[in-house]
């Protein structure tokens, strides 16, 4: 890009990206009164919610508890529908926010970033877009999410084939039809989980393609009552600030005992109890779930016991009772009445565990050695999380470094907000930082909120460039595995150990130490000055 012309216009940050986090940058930078241009590839804002409009998207945070919590009018005046809101209602709800705090004249929409490269004598980032536009930027702020990029497998005879093809993570804005349809849905991780039973409802027929069974609670969705609503909005700034230092960014009912310390009947009582809760309950049914093996399997047998109560086929049911990785290791799902889909005599389930799909026909595709037709295939198929959309980007900092170069063994971040050699450039809920193990929504504020009290670090003690030390990040890299280490999770072949795309290093992505615990680290660092990033001042650039 250096031997290119000169940045058109120039302004004080860029973002990438119009979702929670985007929207939320934008409207502190312009109280800061920074000059902000935002690029969304999307038609709109949203995020993750303008793309995954797949039939049966849901959050499976509770609605009051996944929003903005930075304006006390904005969560007073919004009302949700539901206790876990469907996706149309949450991409309503960042509509309006844009619209609220006007939001929109600042960003670009439908305009895809390729190329960031960083200027060490101007001590600027020059931002490129498809079409050719580059602008100059003193801070760059990548807001794009963690499972943003869509990932379709390779396979043989993909263009051949001669029905509709869908990605649940980049769905149609207009309604598909299935009526009458004979299906295919290949994956069953959370969105596939959602979407099989509602097309079930539609379709002729549904065949789903399953590679690893999961393990799935029910969410007892219910209608939002004034009465739960008020009893969250009377005291939404106490609970808020509970929320944030938490062990996940959202208020759960934690047992504090482990599992075998109580007898066997006490605890098929408890799990009964969280089973009939929905949500996410039962991983808290216990404090060691995730850490004990011995724990885990008390859970993960409950929930294969329901699965095998739930589906009448004794066959299918084995194959839909996960056994080979422990409960929780993998996203746990929620669904509404996903199980119960496998009764339905239009459902059924090919098991690909020990041969992948062979290929794809004009008609259809074939696994197993059997040929199946289709009039469409939907896969959900999941994403090159955390640091896929990232390297879309060709992001290039200090002496021409790449990220994706830099980061060749796995991701390299101090507190996943930064990485040494990329001054001044953050990334909102990045590899390293708590992101996708917590309510997204309070990650994104915590980490904007970091970006925004740096910046102003910055002017108040007349710095231009922040970035953080070598020394900082190896540690905090190691400190990331090393949280990773004391659980489960890494037993797992799980896209948070970047197991779903071939060729991608294995290592656990997130920081999985807690919120609470995370943010604290956070604000220790600030109040030590900063503690692992450096800093420095125009005047001492323009001396060299
Ligand atoms: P995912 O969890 O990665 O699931 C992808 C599924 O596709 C898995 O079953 C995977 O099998 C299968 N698969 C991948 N490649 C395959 C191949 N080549 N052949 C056959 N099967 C293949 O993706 P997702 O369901 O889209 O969910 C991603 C994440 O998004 C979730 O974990 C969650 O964090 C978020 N999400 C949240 C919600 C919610 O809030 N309710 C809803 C949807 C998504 P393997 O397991 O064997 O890899």
């Amino acid at each position: 890009m250096s031997d290119q012309p000169e940045a058109s216009s120039s302004v004080d940050a860029v973002i990438v990206g119009a979702g929670f986090s985007g929207l939320y940058l934008l409207h502190r930078f312009r109280q800061l009164g920074l000059s902000t241009r935002v690029f969304e590839r999307g038609g709109d804002v949203g995020g993750t919610w303008y793309w995954n409009r797949y039939p049966g998207a849901r959050c499976d945070v509770e609605s009051m508890q996944y929003s903005y919590s930075f304006d006390e009018d904005l969560q007073q005046d919004w009302t949700w529908s539901e206790k876990f809101s469907p996706q149309p209602q949450i991409l309503a709800y960042i509509g309006h926010v844009a619209d609220r705090f006007d939001l929109r004249k600042d960003i670009d929409f439908d305009v895809e970033v390729t190329a960031a490269h960083y200027d060490e004598g101007a001590r600027r980032w020059t931002v490129e877009t498809e079409s050719g536009e580059r602008v100059s930027a003193q801070f760059f702020i990548m807001a794009t999410g963690c499972i943003s990029t869509a990932q379709i497998p390779t396979l043989d005879g993909f263009d051949a084939y001669t029905g509709r093809t869908f990605h649940t993570g980049n769905w149609p804005h207009e309604k598909v039809d299935f009526a009458g349809e004979r299906i295919a849905v290949i994956g069953t991780g959370s969105s596939g989980i959602q979407v099989i039973p509602v097309l079930a409802e539609e379709a002729a027929h549904v065949t789903v393609f399953q590679r690893t069974p999961n393990y799935s609670l029910p969410s007892r969705n219910v209608p939002m009552t004034e009465e739960y609503e008020r009893s969250w909005k009377d005291v939404y700034a106490e609970r808020r600030e509970e929320m944030r230092y938490s062990g996940h960014g959202s208020l759960k009912d934690l047992n504090d005992k482990p599992a075998l310390s109580v007898s066997e009947e006490e605890r098929q009582a408890v799990f009964e109890d969280r089973w009939e809760t929905g949500g996410p309950a039962m991983l808290g049914a216990f404090n060691d779930i995730l850490t004990s093996q011995e724990a885990n399997d008390t859970a993960a047998e409950f929930v294969r016991n329901q699965i095998r109560r739930i589906v009448k086929d004794p066959v299918t049911a084995e194959l839909l009772a996960p056994k080979t990785y422990p409960i929780g290791t993998k996203r746990i799902c929620i669904d509404s009445g996903y199980f119960e889909t496998y009764n339905r005599d239009n459902v059924d389930l090919v098991d690909i565990s020990t041969a992948p799909i062979e290929r794809m026909t004009p008609d259809g595709l074939v696994a197993n050695g059997t040929e199946y037709a289709f009039d469409s295939i939907v896969f959900a198929t999941g994403f090159d999380a955390m640091t896929g959309t990232l390297f879309n980007v060709d992001i290039r900092g200090r002496g021409d470094t790449a990220l994706r170069e830099k980061w060749y063994a796995g991701p390299r971040t101090y507190l996943g907000l930064m990485s040494e050699a990329f001054p001044n450039m953050y990334m909102i809920t990045g590899p390293g930082s708590p992101s996708v193990k917590s309510n997204m929504v309070m990650s994104i504020e915590q980490h904007v909120d970091f970006v925004i009290d740096s910046i102003v670090h910055m002017r108040e003690h007349g710095f231009d460039l922040m970035e953080p030390t070598v020394e900082a990040e190896d540690d905090w890299v190691d400190h990331v595995q090393e949280a990773a280490n004391k659980t489960l999770f890494p037993r797992a072949n799980s896209w948070y150990m970047g197991a779903n795309i071939p060729g991608k290093p294995r290592l656990f992505m997130p920081y999985i130490g807690g919120v609470g615990v995370y943010r604290r680290i956070c604000e220790d660092i600030v109040e030590n000055g900063y503690k692992g990033f450096r800093f420095e001042a125009k005047a001492a650039a323009a001396a060299e």
